[in-house]
């Protein structure tokens, strides 16, 4: 099932003298994890309330589960959750409570007690919303955002506040959801959120696209060198290293950085040199970049 769940060209939107999203294009297909990337302001919040239907855009086409959300009725909405930045719960009803109520806004809607269950809210089910913590009352937007069993999920920086344990219980959830047929558009600022749960990633920076991949490939990410880092050993200096590491010296300071293409070879031959001579490495790290060495890159405001 690849048919696209979320179509959008050329979508701008302007305040004023600002072009806040600058015509972007998008393609999201249904079942897939999709990760929208990019720093305070980008543009990210105001293109995920046009796909919403929350907010007029100024120009562009857009379709989401192949209607316009600009002139979407009910029907459509039952079709779509969501978890906002902000949220408040319900004034005096329990988790469950909150559940029944919204469960009575859909035709169809999900098993109370199974959602609950599926965030993890099993012991709190009977608490009263504002006597939540934060990443319980976070934990209770996406079950409110499930409840309608919609096809298409907009989480919006869902693990904002959790604590590591409550991140990875999250992931658990909306990898199920991936598992349920669902399609879910998430925005985050964490880069292992995005490693661990995206198909694919679009980075937005000043109100355009910069790059558009999947965690592995990003930004040519798959191209880029690996590092291989230690501290010489004392006695030694990056001038006794045998000539085919001394050409990888990309940083020669307190720690020497090598960058290259075959890291296992490279290391092979550091390894011999640092052996031959009765020497240690304690601290030899070899890395590839990571997500966010990529994501720094590409969205470095120019100098
Ligand atoms: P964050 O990561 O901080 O949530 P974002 O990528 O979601 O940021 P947006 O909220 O989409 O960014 O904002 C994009 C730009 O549009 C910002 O410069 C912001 O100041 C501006 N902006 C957003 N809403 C309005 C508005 N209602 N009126 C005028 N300018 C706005």
């Amino acid at each position: 099932m690849t048919d696209p769940v979320v179509v959008v060209r050329g979508l701008r939107k302007r305040y004023g003298g600002l072009d806040a999203v600058a015509g972007i294009d998008l393609e999201i297909r249904r079942g897939e994890i999709f990760a929208f990337l990019g720093p305070n302001g980008a543009g990210k919040t105001t293109t995920v309330e046009i796909l919403e239907g929350f907010r007029e855009r100024t120009e562009g086409e857009v379709s989401v589960l192949g209607v316009d959300p600009a002139h979407a009725g009910p029907q459509w909405r039952n079709r779509v959750g969501a978890v906002l930045q902000e949220s408040s719960p319900e004034f005096g009803l329990t988790v469950r409570e909150s559940l029944e109520l919204y469960a009575g806004y859909y035709e169809a809607p999900r098993d109370i007690e199974e959602t609950i269950r599926l965030v993890g809210l099993d012991e709190k089910a009977d608490t009263l919303g504002p006597q939540l913590s934060g990443g319980q009352r976070r934990r209770l937007d996406v079950a409110l955002a499930l409840i309608g069993d919609p096809e298409l999920i907009f989480l919006d920086e869902p693990t904002t506040g959790f604590d590591p344990s409550a991140r990875r219980t999250a992931w658990h959830v909306i990898s199920g959801l991936r598992e349920l047929g669902k399609t879910v558009f998430l925005t985050t600022h964490y880069m292992d959120e995005a490693e661990n749960l995206a198909d694919r990633i679009a980075v937005i920076a000043g109100g355009r696209i910069v790059a558009e991949g999947t965690p592995g490939t990003l930004g040519g990410r798959n191209r880029m060198a690996a590092t291989i880092a230690f501290s010489l050993p004392e006695g030694t200096s990056a001038d006794d290293l045998p000539e085919e590491l001394r050409a990888l010296v990309a940083d020669a300071g307190e720690r020497v950085t090598l960058a290259t293409d075959a890291p296992l070879v490279h290391v092979r031959a550091l390894a011999d040199w640092a052996l031959a001579r009765g020497l240690d490495l304690p601290d030899l790290d070899v890395r590839r970049p990571t997500l966010e060495d990529v994501y720094l890159e590409l969205t470095e405001a120019p100098a």
